[in-house]
């Protein structure tokens, strides 16, 4: 693993109606900023808010010398799509993400920074002791676990959005043109080296989490569909295997008729259960058809990038440059239209 040069760097913020925490915000993430030996700018997206955020964060940014850049968007289009809107105006080396409740601390941004530097293409965090109820801590466990199987990318915790990227990382995110994402995953898909470090959690101190029940499935369904189409797959095993215990049942009903008669074949009354599960197996197994191609359609409509060449490295006898950083080449080229 290189180490990796930083002369820059950003952190994005997305805000949404977070007038109450934004003074303390700007206040310990400019304190935490100021230990860097970089250079930072902190990018402020205000996500549509409905109270003074956007205004709060345009005076912060007014001022003379000012680090904060405030992106404002016209309306509410969550968490993630706010994080990408900062990802494309920000122009740092290294990118942090952090929420604006303060629910994680600002003061860890040093560290991330100084781990990107050593190389790593992600930071991730693990939140310590975290400071949510259960019901929000059981299904993002179970989520982190099956990320994990379906990625191969061991990490523990992709709820928690302090995070660092590299620049080749931000670039490859951005060129994926889909509308719903989960940034920690897409990230992940394009890295190479990653890390995790504890960080602590706080309880959010002003108003309330900005995911109702609703918005909470719609993430997890997010989630799940910017990894994988195994969803859809899992129609055609369960069909299959319907199908599979519909003919063996049936098999059985007619050895039971043959050898011991009539009755133990229930007169006839279960070979209905038998045809049944065949037909509903078969239903199941043109559905999973149509999934597949499904899937298909899906990931091509994504448009992601084909690929991430992390770099090329040639002998200097053939008289290019002998390693193109990542960050020149990028493949931009989206599936064939
Ligand atoms: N957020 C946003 N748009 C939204 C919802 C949330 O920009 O539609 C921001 C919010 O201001 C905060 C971060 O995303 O900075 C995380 O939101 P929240 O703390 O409500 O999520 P939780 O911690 O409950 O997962
Ligand atoms: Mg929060």
């Amino acid at each position: 693993m290189k180490a990796y040069p930083i002369n820059f760097v950003s952190i994005v913020i997305p805000v949404y109606n977070e007038q109450q925490s934004l003074p303390e915000l700007l206040r310990r993430t400019q304190a935490a900023c100021a230990q860097l030996k970089h250079a930072y700018e902190i990018v402020l997206v205000d996500d549509g808010s409905r109270d003074e955020s956007a205004e709060l964060l345009q005076q912060a940014a007014e001022r003379e010398g000012s680090p904060v850049v405030a992106v404002i968007l016209n309306r509410n289009y969550g968490q993630h799509a706010a994080i990408m809107a900062g990802f494309e105006q920000c122009r740092g080396d290294v990118v942090i993400t952090l929420d604006a409740d303060l629910q994680n601390p600002p003061e860890e941004i040093p560290r991330l920074v100084q781990l990107a530097e050593q190389g790593y293409d992600v930071v991730g965090t693990v939140r310590s002791n975290r400071q949510d109820s259960a019901w929000r801590r059981w299904p993002s466990k179970l989520i982190n676990l099956a990320v994990q199987r379906s990625t191969g990318v061991a990490m523990t915790d992709y709820g928690c959005m302090l995070r660092a990227y590299r620049r080749t990382i931000v670039d490859a995110m951005l060129a994926c043109s889909e509308r719903s994402t989960f940034i920690p995953i897409l990230a992940n898909s394009f890295a190479r080296h990653t890390t995790e470090v504890l960080v602590e959690h706080a309880e959010r101190e002003h108003g309330d989490s900005k995911y109702s029940p609703m918005r909470l499935i719609n993430l997890m369904f997010d989630l799940i569909t910017c990894m994988t189409t195994t969803p859809l797959r899992l129609l055609s095993i369960i069909g299959f295997s319907m199908a599979f215990l519909g003919v063996l049942f049936a098999a059985l009903l007619i050895v039971l008729r043959l050898m011991f008669g009539a009755q133990w074949a229930g007169h006839g009354t279960f070979v209905l259960f038998a045809v049944l599960f065949v037909f509903t197996g078969g239903q199941f197994i043109g559905m999973g058809l149509l999934g597949e191609y499904l899937g298909r359609m899906y990931s091509d409509v994504r448009a992601r990038p084909r690929f991430f060449i992390e770099k090329v490295v040639r002998s200097a006898s053939s008289g290019a440059a002998d390693t193109i950083d990542s960050s020149a080449s990028l493949y931009l080229s989206k599936v064939a239209p």
